[in-house]
């Protein structure tokens, strides 16, 4: 088995997977080490499904806004795949005075950066969606927001990366970075196998943090657990994607006619966290199921046919880092994505191609460093 190429990726989610589509896309040898048997185990098989740039940290808006104007419209077709994306809008609710606050506080930042989004009253709210409960008063409307299948999404770039030669080796935990010459170069496995790479791109989720600290990189991230829940098939209603201003719940209606939702509890966490925990905790699914009626309640008789759930990586500051590393040339980060890691997922891919390649990135990555996070006393 060959043991070196010119990039080893470690993780196969969706960002793994897109970054090893775009550099093969563009010549490079790519490696990809997975440690679970299967690819795309971790979030990117498991979330919401949200491709929106609505509500997002400026930090993050501008590849956001790229990966939704360039990249997603001709995903399906580039891959080979039908990731099932639809830009039907993204509607972000309020019920309250103190939720128009926060929505109008958002859609000022974005729409000074160039995003499509305006606040409306209740009325047009339910102009747009008519199968939205009547407490609605407001909403922020982003006509260029919408959904996609996360799983389909991943495995399309796993597939495409693959026909265009890049290599995956799942079921091989990596534990260990080392550098050589003061550059990276080496990436131990739990099975005691050494890769070399003259780039290593650390794409691995939460577990990147402690993978980094093996090269004395620490990035502060901790573990969040949110629950996705599924209906049963119901007649079709909308194509738009929901969230709320209060971030407690986002869903939107799949192709095939369930509705998907996504939440948290709304209480303290309510698993120890642990990545290798997967199990759905009982209060989650009947909080979601709460929460989703304040907002769409004639799902009331709908019912739920399946639920699963996954674990975040979130920053200290809740902006994903995509960043070199001074200390340890060759060794980019691509982690903490922070729950925004899917819409996002094709852009970061592309950037982090064309930091390996040199190529002029799509947008300034500065306010994504790691180094943001360095102690200034
Ligand atoms: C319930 C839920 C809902 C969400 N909803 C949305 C949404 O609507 N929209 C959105 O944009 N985002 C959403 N997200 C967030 C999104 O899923 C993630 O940000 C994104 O999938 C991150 O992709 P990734 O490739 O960085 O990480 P992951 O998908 O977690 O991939 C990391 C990979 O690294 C592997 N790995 C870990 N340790 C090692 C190791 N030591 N060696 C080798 N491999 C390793 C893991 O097995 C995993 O396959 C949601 C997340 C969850 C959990």
């Amino acid at each position: 088995m060959k043991t070196t190429a010119d990039v080893i990726i470690v993780g196969g989610g969706v960002v793994g997977n897109a970054a090893a589509y775009y550099l093969a896309k563009r010549g490079v040898e790519v490696l990809v080490l997975e440690a679970d048997d299967s690819i795309g185990h971790g979030g990117s098989s498991r979330n919401g499904g949200g491709v929106r740039q609505s509500g997002r940290d400026v930090r993050e808006l501008p590849y956001a806004m790229y990966g939704i104007k360039h990249l997603w419209p001709t995903l399906s077709e580039e891959l080979g795949v039908d990731v099932e994306y639809h830009q039907g809008g993204n509607l972000r609710l309020a019920l309250e005075e103190s939720h128009i606050d926060i929505l109008k506080g958002q859609a000022e930042r974005a729409t000074a950066l160039g995003l499509d989004v305006k606040l409306i009253d209740g009325k047009e709210v339910h102009e747009i969606n008519p199968y939205l409960s009547d407490a609605i008063i407001g909403a922020t409307w982003c006509p260029t927001d919408g959904h996609a299948n996360p799983m389909k999404t991943t495995l399309a770039f796993y597939k495409r990366a693959r026909e265009l030669g890049a290599r995956f080796i799942s079921g091989e935990k990596v534990v260990e970075l080392r550098k050589f010459k003061g550059r990276i170069r080496s990436v131990v496995t739990e099975s005691g196998t050494i890769y070399e790479g003259n780039t290593v791109i650390l794409a691995a989720g939460y577990e990147s943090r402690e993978i980094s600290k093996t090269v004395g990189i620490d990035i502060p991230m901790s573990l969040f657990y949110e629950t996705c829940l599924v209906t049963e098939a119901q007649p079709p209603m909308f194509d738009i994607m929901l969230g709320v201003a209060t971030a407690e719940i986002y869903g939107h209606q799949c192709d095939h006619g369930s509705f998907v939702f996504g939440s948290g509890t709304g209480l303290e966490p309510s698993k120890v966290p642990d990545s290798s925990d997967l199990r759905v905790p009982a209060l989650d699914v009947s909080a979601n199921c709460r929460c989703i009626m304040k907002y769409v309640p004639m799902l009331k008789d709908a019912k739920v046919v399946r639920s699963w759930g996954g674990w975040m990586d979130i920053t200290h500051d809740h902006v994903p880092v995509i960043s070199p590393v001074e200390e340890v040339p060759g060794l980019l980060l691509a982690c903490g994505m922070s729950g925004h890691g899917f819409g996002t997922g094709p852009a970061v891919g592309l950037l982090l191609s064309q930091m390996v390649v040199g190529e002029k990135p799509i947008c300034d990555i500065t306010p994504l460093r790691y180094d943001r996070f360095k102690s200034d006393r």
